[in-house]
């Protein structure tokens, strides 16, 4: 870089915008302390002065004073106001000539002076020039360009009076004045560079301060956005649900929560595959933010769950045809690239009462979307009086079951399976029955799924296994006694391993057979299979429960090491009017003749039922016609009169405990 290049970048405007801005407000802050301080050093200087001409005396002084004033008025006007980039590089510009011109200006005033002193007041000069210089100076530290020029402005006239004045106490007070501001000078040159280092790690650190708020604001909105629709998700639901809970209570006022629930989405995506599959829950969010009031907040919850925090007018009928509304939606084709869809959606609303957490509220949404889905598919169900009963019914009878002593509470019934080829019952379905201290009699198609639900069926099973094995000791050794098993059982390797050490404890030859599910083998087909080979291994026999109800897949059964087939009641109980029910009837018969299983009829009722079932080929029965669920000591009884034909026996048997 040439010398001339170096000065001209020395006295030029930096690169670095931030340090302009920074070196732009630093002075506008410091300048009008620096034109006051010359302001009232000039006009004391002038005041000593009274010997000089007016033009020196008064005039000249007094426009210089003018310039200060209206330069300090301005620049205290200006000084809250924000500042441009470009205004800030117009500041630097204009300081560096301002500078010059004043430091000439009021250098060559004061030396003008100087003829018309005595040696004191040619001291006065000399103290004003070094002192207001140096206060300039100061002012202007900031500046790097305009405080060399106010210094040069200011040395170069001062060194050169005093030198050629040939007074050697100028001559000293010169050399003096020029090591001070050469000392001055590089010290401000050093605080210039660490102004510079300063703003421009305050500004890197502000930039990354901006970088780091934004990543986290982005965090957060990926953290609050169901990134699949574009909806807030469930956490952001949570908190919404809370703030505006809150709100509107403390303001008096109540909200609604829907919940909506696709009705067998699963089979779009089995059927259609996840992409179209996201294609249509894209499509629900779409319509949904459609239909919105200004005041609702729509989210996903996750899977095919959508929710909705609703205000305004809430009451039966405004949220009954908010209902219609978005189950009709619903139901509208979803016209996609490689399908046209039609699906239908289970809605349940609930408005908040006084006192209400935002949980209670999610769960009176949740129960009323679980009973549409139950009871009225494919539409909305508002939460009423009827299902607050129902909640607190289950609660009253989960606390019960939780609290219950099952040995005593629990006790088991058997239900005749009888042989039609062998003419003989050949065993009987062990059914749990719960007497509860405080409820009394709870039905098994209640208690059996809440167990399932609380986690307490293996207990109940192995209470029910205990009985049956304890029972089947007192029974002829040619009777069988069959065990339903629920899902978790199945599904839990500790359940199946108590099972088997329960069966295994009780001594060979195993009569216990068991019943199992198809939706309890689905669940899980590798671990069921495995829990029926252990139990296979113990000598016991495996029929596959309401068969016909579940999945059905026939390829799954074929898989499974099956012994029987109980066909489903309510196949039965149509045998003889529908036939559909009929030749569904006949394919299992065949199914089980080619597999090579027996087949159960179960919930035989009638006489015509049975021979309805006997023309179809069937050969195990079960059901009230042949004995209700009954007693240990009537099992006895019945096997009694057994003997003598179960046709002169039958109407003996219908009048069973149940
Ligand atoms: P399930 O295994 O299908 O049991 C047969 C049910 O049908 C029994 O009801 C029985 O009483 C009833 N039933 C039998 N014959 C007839 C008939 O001719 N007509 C009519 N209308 N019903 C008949 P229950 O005992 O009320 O049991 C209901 C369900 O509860 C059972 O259905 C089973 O799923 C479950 N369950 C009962 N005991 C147990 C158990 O110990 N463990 C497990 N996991 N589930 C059990
Ligand atoms: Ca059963
Ligand atoms: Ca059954």
């Amino acid at each position: 870089m040439s010398g001339l290049e170096t000065i001209k970048r020395f006295f030029a405007v930096p690169d670095d915008p931030d340090l302009v801005q920074a070196q732009a407000r630093a002075f506008s802050r410091q300048v009008p302390l620096m034109y006051g301080i010359l302001l009232v050093n000039s006009l004391v200087l002038a005041a000593t002065h009274s010997y000089a001409p007016n033009l020196l005396r008064l005039f000249v002084p007094g426009a210089l004073a003018l310039v200060c004033v209206i330069r300090i008025v301005m620049w205290l006007r200006a000084r809250d106001r924000p500042i441009s980039h470009e205004k800030a590089r117009r500041i630097l510009v204009s300081a560096v000539f301002v500078a010059a011109i004043l430091g000439i200006g009021f250098s060559s005033w004061a030396l003008s002076l100087y003829p018309y002193g005595n040696a004191y007041q040619q001291s006065h000069v000399a103290f004003y020039m070094g002192l207001t210089g140096i206060c300039c100076v100061f002012c202007l530290m900031h500046l790097r360009a305009a405080a060399t020029v106010v210094a040069l402005c200011v040395v170069i006239p001062f060194t050169g009076v005093f030198v050629i004045s040939g007074n050697p106490v100028f001559g000293a007070l010169a050399l003096n004045f020029v090591l001070v501001v050469a000392g001055l000078m590089s010290i401000l040159f050093g605080n210039y560079r660490d102004f510079g280092a300063l703003v421009a790690s305050r500004a890197a650190m502000e930039r990354k301060q901006v970088e780091t708020q934004r990543l986290s604001d982005e965090n957060n909105r990926l953290a609050n956005m169901d990134s699949l629709t574009g909806l807030p998700n469930r956490r952001s639901f949570d908190r919404q649900l809370n703030e505006t809970l809150a709100a509107a209570q403390a303001a008096g006022n109540t909200i609604a929560v829907a919940r909506l629930d696709l009705d067998s989405f699963k089979a779009i995506n089995e059927t259609f595959g996840q992409i179209t599959g996201d294609r249509v829950l894209a499509e629900v969010a779409r319509r949904l933010m459609a239909l919105r009031k200004a005041d609702t907040f729509v989210a996903r919850l996750g899977a095919d769950n959508y929710a909705l925090i609703m205000q305004g007018e809430l009451h039966e009928a405004s949220l009954r045809t908010r209902g219609e509304v978005l189950s009709n939606a619903m139901r509208l084709s979803f016209d996609l690239p490689n399908a046209i869809i039609h699906l239908s959606a289970s809605l349940g609303f609930a408005t908040s009462r006084p006192g209400d957490t935002a949980e209670m509220l999610y769960d009176r949404a949740d129960y009323a979307t679980s009973i549409a889905k139950h009871e009225a598919r494919g539409t909305a169900v508002i939460f009423s009086e009827r299902h607050a009963k129902e909640i607190s019914k289950v609660r009253t009878l989960e606390h019960a079951l939780r609290t219950a002593n099952l040995d005593e509470e629990i006790h088991i019934l058997f239900q005749p399976q009888f042989d039609i080829a062998l003419n003989r019952t050949t065993g009987y379905e062990v059914l749990a029955r719960w007497r509860s201290p405080t409820l009394g009699n709870v039905s098994p198609t209640e208690f059996i799924p809440m167990a399932e639900r609380i986690g307490m069926i293996s207990k109940i099973t192995q209470t029910v296994l205990r009985k049956a094995l304890a029972a089947s000791v007192r029974l002829p050794k040619s009777l069988r006694l069959s065990v339903n098993l629920s899902a978790h059982d199945l599904a839990s390797i500790t359940a199946i391993g108590a099972i088997v050490a329960m069966v295994t404890r009780a001594g060979t030859p195993c009569r216990i057979d068991f019943e199992i599910t198809e939706t309890a083998v689905m669940r899980d087909m590798n671990q069921a299979n495995e829990a029926l080979l252990s139990l296979l291994a113990l000598g016991s026999r495996i029929a596959l429960d309401d068969f016909g109800t579940g999945h059905s897949s026939l390829t799954h059964v074929q898989k499974l090491p099956l012994d029987r087939i109980k066909v489903d009641r309510s196949f039965v109980a149509e045998v003889t009017t529908d036939p559909t029910s009929r030749a569904i009837i006949k394919t299992t018969v065949d199914l089980c003749r080619n597999l090579g299983i027996s087949c159960v009829f179960e919930g035989i009722e009638t006489e015509q039922q049975l021979d309805a079932l006997l023309g179809l080929g069937g050969t195990v029965m079960q059901g009230y016609l042949f004995g209700k669920p009954m007693t240990e000591e009537m099992v006895i009884e019945q096997l009694s009169g057994e003997r003598k034909g179960w046709q002169a026996h039958r109407n003996q048997i219908f009048g069973a405990a149940s």
